[in-house]
């Protein structure tokens, strides 16, 4: 151990187990780029003033939980906290919205650091991979996107997450809604800062995860009841879509997200065996958010899934992932003529796509045998001098023990077709 460690609420991402993270990035990326999603990444750090404005200046993101610095120049710049303002602002910039054809439908998948109390599935540094469909208002846009993630967390073998759908209404509907909440929550017995929070942000207080605060929440009034009809209207054409697509949900009247840039379809994907860190993943609309920003009027949607807590969801459900292996073929040499010769055998092996390694270092037999079986491997090559006399390498398949003996010049071949 050296005198550092990592620092408070980060891992590092190791062998064997990092396999499983670039295999759950890869599995929610699959249905995102067969879906006409194009790549996007965005720095790691961007104006404070960008996620002020786009995450929301009364968010405990922005005020309790972003890493914010000046720095030498004198530039105010904060760690991402999260994907959407950031590629939102990239494709404004790039003027991606102008170029064609709308919605603009990007995905990404990095690294996003809160300043938060660090748990078991809750980091300071964790990672997400994420979609924004950018420029329209469109139902099938919405169910879309659900039921993209819906098919993602399944390839990956999860089946117990569940899908929590609400819509958040529109300019039209949700100030009148806003208001009946406030003379609601006034009426309560709530702390200071909650009583605050209730003038600035009303809708946030449903979403307070304390006991006493919640009970007397029971007889809140609820957005569902005063969704406009057009509202109402988009919101049913999102669940029937997504019904029809075979994608289960539950609708979840009290499902919030406090700012007004949010607007009708929101969601969240939940696990139930994640404990008090349940949700896996969220999102929604966003119509007023490229305003927000500067931009012109831009409706979009999209969601963020969160890669640490989907590998605990599928470790909490005891799902393996098929993940192929890391060496296929394992090379041992014994003497300097079996090295170069087996080093080019590899190499061989490589250049064909076949996932081989070798053993480096002067070591005995043993010892090389040890790391053959460590690495996994299907087959071994051993070779000594007495083997490359007669023009032939041992072939051992690990898996029965048998060995035979292979010409120098076939055993890539022979390799190649026993693993095809
Ligand atoms: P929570 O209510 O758990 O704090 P959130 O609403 O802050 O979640 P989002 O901003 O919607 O989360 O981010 C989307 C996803 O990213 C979450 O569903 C979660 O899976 C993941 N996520 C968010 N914050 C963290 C964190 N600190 N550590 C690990 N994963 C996180
Ligand atoms: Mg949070």
């Amino acid at each position: 151990m050296s005198t550092f460690k990592a620092p408070k609420g980060t891992y590092d991402l190791i062998p064997p187990d990092s396999a499983k993270y670039l295999a759950v990035r890869e599995a929610i990326a699959a249905p995102l780029r067969n879906s006409g999603y194009g790549y996007i990444e965005t720095p790691g750090f961007e104006s404070v003033e960008l996620f002020a404005r786009g995450v929301g200046e009364s968010t405990d993101i922005v005020t309790k939980e972003m890493y914010a610095f000046e720095t030498k120049g004198g530039d105010r710049l904060a760690l991402r906290p999260e994907g959407t303002a950031s590629v939102l602002r990239a494709a404004l910039e790039a003027n991606l919205h102008k170029a064609g054809n709308l919605p603009v439908k990007l995905w990404y998948s990095g690294s996003y650091y809160r300043y938060e109390r660090p748990q078991k599935g809750r980091y300071r540094h964790f990672s997400q991979v994420g979609a924004e469909a950018i420029g329209a208002e469109d139902p099938a846009l919405d169910a879309e996107l659900i039921i993209l993630a819906d098919q993602a967390y399944r390839s990956l073998g999860l089946r117990e997450f569940r899908i929590l759908l609400n819509s958040l209404g529109d300019q039209e509907c949700r100030p009148v809604y806003r208001a009946a909440l406030q003379d609601f929550l006034r009426g309560l017995d709530l702390d200071e800062e909650t009583l605050r929070r209730a003038d600035i942000n009303p809708l946030r207080v449903l979403d307070d995860k304390r006991d006493d605060v919640q009970k007397q929440l029971v007889g809140a009034p609820l957005l569902r009841d005063y969704l406009c009809d057009a509202c109402k209207a988009y919101h049913e054409e999102v669940r029937e879509l997504i019904t029809a697509a075979g994608v289960s949900f539950e609708d979840d009247a009290k499902l919030v997200r406090g700012l007004d840039y949010y607007t009708r379809t929101t969601f969240e994907f939940v696990h139930d065996g994640l404990g008090s860190q349940s949700a896996v993943g969220g999102g929604g609309r966003y119509d007023g958010l490229s305003e927000m920003i500067g931009g012109p009027a831009l409706p979009s949607v999209g969601w963020a899934l969160g890669v640490d807590r989907t590998v605990l969801a599928l470790e909490a459900e005891g799902v393996t992932l098929q993940l192929p292996a890391a060496t296929s073929v394992f090379a041992v040499p014994l003497g300097d003529e079996a090295r170069r010769v087996l080093f080019g055998v590899v190499s061989e092996l490589r250049r064909n796509g076949v996932a081989a390694d070798f053993s480096y270092g002067a070591k005995g037999l043993k010892g090389a045998m040890k790391n053959a079986n460590r690495s996994g491997a299907r087959y071994t090559v051993v070779a000594g001098e007495r083997d490359l006399a007669e023009g032939v390498v041992q072939l051992k398949d690990m898996e029965s023990g048998e060995q035979v003996a292979v010409g120098v010049n076939e055993i890539v071949a022979e390799l190649e077709s026993r693993l095809s």
